[in-house]
């Protein structure tokens, strides 16, 4: 069955149901715990099924939508997260060539930096270092935490493959994804400064040059500010650092949504009304800043989709894996 008669029957099941797809990368790296990317080909086909489903619709019209409090029309609107320099350099031209509005949620830190998220700084450590040492060391809020290798110092094709294939829904299959996902969690909850503390020492332990890997930097300033430029696309704030909110704060929430918003107004000449919280994480503290800072929309990570009676400040959305056109469609369907 087609798309479009799929969609007519969700139509007329739902009546009224929008939902908003979240995307993080274009990319197609050596390892993705997180599943953050779909690649180049496999985007190209999603934009097919979407741009024959007629569905899409830019951000503003959803927010326009949810506030006349009417009876939502049937509609996709597209997002991605964190500013990838993947978002420039392979979402944008994909996008313009089907016309598929997006909008684009941006953490500001290492907008213009060759600097990597802590995340995928950390992965690149401990899941593709070609050698490591038996034991790594790290402390976090004064407890020291040591970690046994097992054996698996040296990245084997085997491992290589293993951690080809993982993503955090199935279990760790490697002394180092676990280990790995063990240091995430510390991590987390941490600041961007504690956050880089521990990345140093690691660093150190394995005693190598760790470059940062050009395809997992953030956008350059003029990539960004060209981004912003294009009738198709807006600009979202996603905070500064990338910090979990609800672990801080109303005061350090302030400072990093604050500063996210005053830098992209300046740089994009737009003041911003869309927000998408990092790693999902919120609280009523979280919501009070946004409202102050005229927030009038903002996303969360919760699988859900947007009906009329919704806060827009705690709006749900799908994240959407690397699957091909066929298996995104069906995914679309389920989600409608
Ligand atoms: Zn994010």
């Amino acid at each position: 069955m087609i798309l479009h008669r799929l969609l007519e029957k969700a139509k007329r099941k739902f009546n009224s149901q929008s939902i908003v797809l979240m995307y993080h990368r274009i990319a197609d790296p050596a390892v993705d715990t997180w599943e953050l990317s779909v690649s180049a080909a496999n985007f190209e086909e999603q934009l097919q099924v979407l741009k024959k489903s007629g569905l899409v619709i830019p951000m503003s019209d959803l927010i326009e939508q949810i506030y006349l409090k009417k009876d939502l029309r049937q509609a996709i609107v597209l997002t991605f997260d964190d500013g990838y320099i993947d978002n420039y350099l392979c979402a944008k031209p994909l996008l313009e060539k089907y016309e598929m509005p997006a909008t684009f949620f941006v953490s500001t830190q290492h907008i213009g930096k060759k600097k990597e998220f802590w995340w995928d700084e950390l992965e690149k450590i401990l899941m593709l270092s070609p050698n490591l040492p038996a034991n790594l060391s790290i402390s976090v809020r004064g407890v020291c935490y040591r970690y046994d290798l097992n054996g698996e110092t040296i990245l084997t094709d085997e491992i290589r493959v293993k951690h080809k294939n993982w993503n955090y829904h199935q279990a760790a299959p490697t002394h180092r994804t676990q280990i790995y996902l063990g240091i995430w969690k510390l991590l987390s909850p941490l600041s961007y400064s504690a956050q880089q503390e521990v990345l140093e020492v690691l660093k150190t332990s394995v005693g190598i040059e760790y470059p940062p890997r050009e395809e997992f930097c953030s956008m350059s300033v003029e990539q960004l500010k060209e981004l912003a430029s294009v009738d198709l696309f807006t600009i979202g704030g996603h905070t500064v650092t990338h910090p979990s909110l609800a672990n801080w704060s109303k005061e350090i929430q302030a400072q990093e949504i604050t500063a996210n918003k005053e830098y992209l107004r300046v740089l994009t000449g737009n003041n911003l009304n869309t927000f998408a919280y990092p790693s999902g994480s919120f609280n009523n503290a979280t919501i009070e800043v946004l409202k102050q800072q005229g927030y009038l929309a903002a996303f969360t990570t919760h699988q859900q989709s947007v009906d009329k009676d919704i806060d827009p400040l705690t709006l749900g959305r799908f994240q959407v894996n690397n699957w091909n056109g066929k298996r995104f469609e069906q995914a679309i369907k389920k989600w409608l």
